[in-house]
């Protein structure tokens, strides 16, 4: 597996290069500028992610639908 090539934006498939990606803290995937979810200072790939990061990996409920795709 190699790390630094062939980069997309796990949301909209984006390719590194096409645009700037960045990293989740919270599920260490790749996401664009577009598809950011933004939280209390933080960037995460997916508000699912942001509420992973703050509250703990936890599944004391559903997540909420995401219909943005
Ligand atoms: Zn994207
Ligand atoms: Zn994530």
């Amino acid at each position: 597996m190699s790390d630094g090539e062939g980069r997309q934006c796990i949301r909209c498939g984006v390719a590194e290069g096409a645009a700037l990606l960045e990293r989740c803290v919270a599920c260490g995937k790749y996401f664009c500028a577009d598809c950011t979810y933004r939280a209390t200072g933080r960037r995460f790939c997916s508000h699912e992610c942001a509420r992973a990061f703050f509250y703990g990996d936890s599944d004391d409920y559903e997540s909420d639908v995401d219909a943005d795709e």
